[in-house]
């Protein structure tokens, strides 16, 4: 059999760095030790300059879903009303744990492959006094859309809600800040703009958001956030409440490492030169994008061409040529293809990704103009590069 290397060119799990996944195999360390709550305190300094908080960031041995989750039953009691912004799966997916948590869900639907517009997010405020929290997406993994945080930020600072944010597959990523948006909850995954395995929730709240977290009533207790916080602060050297996932928080230390090496602003550049690049690949292909309006910095959803099922586009790719892209989600399961560029991906990822695709579309039966997507994205680092 040929062999084929594996490459991972989705909007998470996201390759993993070769000293992150070496970070692993260390021997496990007692959380109760010393020695792990050094290597911890320095996972939770670190990890504050990735949310671009003052606050402090609180490590959940869960997947994405259970920090959200952890956010909901948190910020929010059940009978009270609250915004979701849904514009894709992972918008509706604020709405289905609000209301599998009892709470009353008020939706402001966006169009799938559209960013929210705030004013939207205003009228619903407005025609919702009561509401306590309003949900939103950074990056809508779904839909290839980055949402205006900043913007309806700015709306519900206004109210007395908390704006709570799934920055799962944004943060490391996208520019986000924050403190500086008065952005009221954040919740991050492991696997995407970290450049880890899956497995950790990062959390923050603001003093807004803490306020609230105290004040909660109704049952929590695997992710009552104010008894972790107790556990981070209470001593000179944080601690968790519970077993922490200790070979993730190794991995943790390591990948903050790395971010910090690179800087912040320097991420969030390379996430947009590799986003541009992707897209001007793929229109140079004479395929269009779903979401030209919003593009993400993580993800680019392409619709698939006519005839062509998505899904079909990214077995081939994945089984001929080892890269993992994914497919649609939800109503778009089949109609469109999606390129991850987050976490640890570089310009030449998206050159092979590209290269890649032009050959399996032409196997498909596809009229594409090879080398012009490849040509599309060199044009734009070399663009890049004189600057
Ligand atoms: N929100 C967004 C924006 C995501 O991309 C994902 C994962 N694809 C999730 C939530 C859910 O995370 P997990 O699968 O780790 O529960």
């Amino acid at each position: 059999m040929a062999l084929i290397k594996k490459r991972i060119m989705a909007p998470g799990p996201t390759e993993v760095p070769p000293t992150v996944l070496a970070a692993a195999g260390q021997p496990i360390l007692h959380h109760r030790t010393p020695q792990f709550r050094a290597i911890f305190a320095e996972v939770c300094d670190k990890a504050k300059a990735v949310f671009q908080t003052q606050q402090p960031v609180l490590t959940l041995s869960a997947g994405g879903t259970g920090g959200m989750e952890a956010l909901v039953t948190n910020l929010s009691e059940p009978g009270e009303t609250v915004i979701v912004i849904a514009g894709g799966v992972f918008g509706e997916r604020w709405a289905k744990i609000s209301e599998a948590l009892g709470r009353t869900v008020v939706r402001v639907d966006v169009e799938w492959g559209k960013g929210v517009d705030p004013a939207q997010v205003a009228g619903a405020l407005k025609a919702n006094p009561a509401a306590v929290l309003v949900l939103g997406t950074l990056n809508e993994t779904s839909t290839g859309v980055e949402h205006p945080i900043e913007a309806v930020a700015k709306v519900v600072a206004e109210s007395k809600a908390c704006f709570g944010v799934d920055a799962i597959s944004g943060l490391g990523a996208c520019k986000f800040l924050m403190d500086a948006w008065k952005v009221d909850a954040v919740v991050a995954g492991s696997q995407k703009g970290l450049m880890m395995p899956p497995g950790l929730a990062l959390i923050a709240l603001s003093e807004k958001a803490w306020a609230k977290a105290n004040s909660i009533k109704s049952g929590r207790f695997y992710w009552n956030l104010p008894t972790a916080f107790k556990s981070l602060t209470a001593e000179k050297l944080p601690d968790t409440p519970y077993t922490p996932n200790v070979s993730l928080i190794m991995q943790l230390r390591e990948s903050l490492n790395l971010i910090h090496a690179e800087g912040m602003e320097a991420i969030w550049q390379r996430h947009q030169l590799l986003a541009k690049a992707t897209r001007a690949g793929v229109q140079a292909l004479g395929l269009r994008l779903l979401a030209p309006e919003f593009p993400s910095c993580a993800v680019t959803a392409v619709w698939s061409p006519e005839g062509v099922e998505g899904t079909a586009v990214v077995k081939k790719l994945r089984d001929e040529w080892g890269i993992s892209i994914v497919g649609g989600q939800g109503k778009l399961k089949t109609s469109i293809f999606r390129i991850g560029h987050l976490g640890y991906a570089d310009r030449a990822d998206v050159l092979m990704t590209l290269a890649a695709l032009e050959v399996v579309l032409t196997e498909l039966g596809v009229k594409v103009p090879r080398g012009e997507g490849v040509k599309a994205a060199q044009t734009v680092f070399l663009e890049a590069a004189k600057k």
